[in-house]
């Protein structure tokens, strides 16, 4: 549905239809709860991606609906993950099940498609400026072309979110932010073949990697990923980094040529500082927080805590609409468990692996063989089998 000027009300508005906001509306339809989403964009929109969707992402996406579309439309598989060091050697895994890389034009599109499948109300090119409160509880939204009454908001309008102020929290910087730019690449050679996903270690990226995505029709996701603290010490522009990091490896880009811009945008990081819902807000996927801080990625955490944060709507709408301390302290339990604490050992490799890279260890092939073997194990995954 896309209309221009929007009056209204529902049991629940969800700002934002990316992966995190159109799961949650799909969980509350399917529920038989009323539910409006409303989108600044028109789909198909794109979004500043590395475009990995890892195995466990296409789970949710399969459980929402929306795995069939995206497997239909243009893809790459990716069947293993290889950790590159400076020195060449090269530390990877099979996947259990492949992953796929999928435009976020053609991603974001199936899954918001799938929402409305289920009965959500979906708004596009209708912007969010300001939350509605009603002392310090929100009870809607308003934008230039928006005046809608809620019981309950869920903002899942990543990076920046209009819902941090309302439960307390400052948009995220420091250790709690990473940076990305990314650009197309045609025409790079794959070494390990064309189905692998590889990520760089590198000294000029500390807390970070660069990354050569596996091609969707010709076109190769290439990009450089660091923490926010380390990116500024080091003071280098992100398209210098992404453009130094091409010139040392002219083994892949030897043939290769940009296709379009190089894109820029901000990561939000996870364990997040301060609570994700009250005060009639749930925050969900970027707009909250959630990202994997060692790999960037959020793909899986947007439908996962998409899901959660429908859950939790869901019974709160059945109860009144009230979100209460038993309700938030089950929500709160279940990122805990299952991104919180996980994102924390994450961060902690994320330090191992700058030590390594910055004092040279992986020269030392028992660290290459524990490295190895650590990363068979899967310890700490969150989002792949
Ligand atoms: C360069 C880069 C590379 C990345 N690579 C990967 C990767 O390869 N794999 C991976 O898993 N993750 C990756 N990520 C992370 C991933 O992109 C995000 O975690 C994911 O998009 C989060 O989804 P979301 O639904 O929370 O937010 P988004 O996808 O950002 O969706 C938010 C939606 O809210 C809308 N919106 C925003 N503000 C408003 C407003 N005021 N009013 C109304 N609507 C609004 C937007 O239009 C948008 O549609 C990368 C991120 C970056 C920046």
């Amino acid at each position: 549905m896309s209309r221009a000027a929007q009056k209204g009300d529902s049991d629940v508005l969800v700002i934002g239809a990316g992966p995190a906001g159109a799961a949650a509306a799909t969980v509350l339809a399917r529920a038989g709860v009323d539910v409006a989403v409303v989108d600044r964009a028109r789909f198909p929109r794109d979004k500043v991606c590395g475009d990995a969707v890892s195995n466990g992402a296409m789970d949710l996406l399969d459980g929402l609906g929306a795995g069939d579309d995206v497997r239909a439309g243009p893809h790459a598989i990716v069947e293993r993950g290889v950790a590159v060091f400076p020195n060449g050697a090269r530390v990877g895994r099979e996947y259990a099940r492949p992953g796929y890389i999928v435009r976020r034009v053609d991603l974001d599109d199936a899954i918001k498609r799938a929402a409305e499948r289920t009965g959500a109300r979906v708004f596009e090119g209708t912007a969010v400026r300001e939350l509605v409160m009603d002392g310090d509880r929100v009870c809607g939204a308003r934008g230039p072309e928006l005046d809608w009454s809620a019981k309950l908001v869920i903002a899942a309008d990543g990076y920046g979110s209009v819902g941090l102020a309302a439960v307390g929290r400052d948009k995220p910087r420091g250790r709690a932010l990473g940076v990305s730019s990314t650009a197309y690449v045609r025409g790079m050679t794959y070494p390990d073949g064309e189905r692998t996903a590889d990520h760089f270690f590198e000294r000029d990226l500390p807390c970070g990697y660069a990354w050569i995505f596996p091609e969707v029709e010709g076109l190769a996701n290439v990009g450089v990923y660091l923490r926010e603290d380390t990116y500024r010490a080091a003071g280098i522009p992100l398209k210098q980094l992404l453009d130094n990091f091409i010139a040392r490896h002219p083994e892949r880009f030897g043939s290769a040529e940009m296709v379009g811009k190089v894109r820029t945008w901000s990561l939000p990081l996870a364990p997040a500082p301060g609570p994700s819902a009250g005060h009639g807000v749930i925050l969900a996927g970027d707009a909250g927080g959630f990202i994997d801080p060692l790999s960037g990625e959020g793909i899986w955490q947007a439908p996962h805590t998409g899901r959660l944060a429908g859950q939790l709507a869901t019974a709160a709408i059945g109860a009144g609409g009230e979100l209460t301390a038993p309700l938030l302290r089950g929500f709160e339990r279940a990122c805990e468990e299952s991104i919180w604490r996980p994102s924390r050992a994450k961060a902690v490799t994320q330090e191992v692996m700058r030590q390594v890279v910055r004092a040279g260890l992986y020269r030392l092939p028992p660290l290459i063989a524990a490295l190895r073997w650590a990363y068979r194990r899967r310890s700490f995954e969150m989002t792949k089998a």
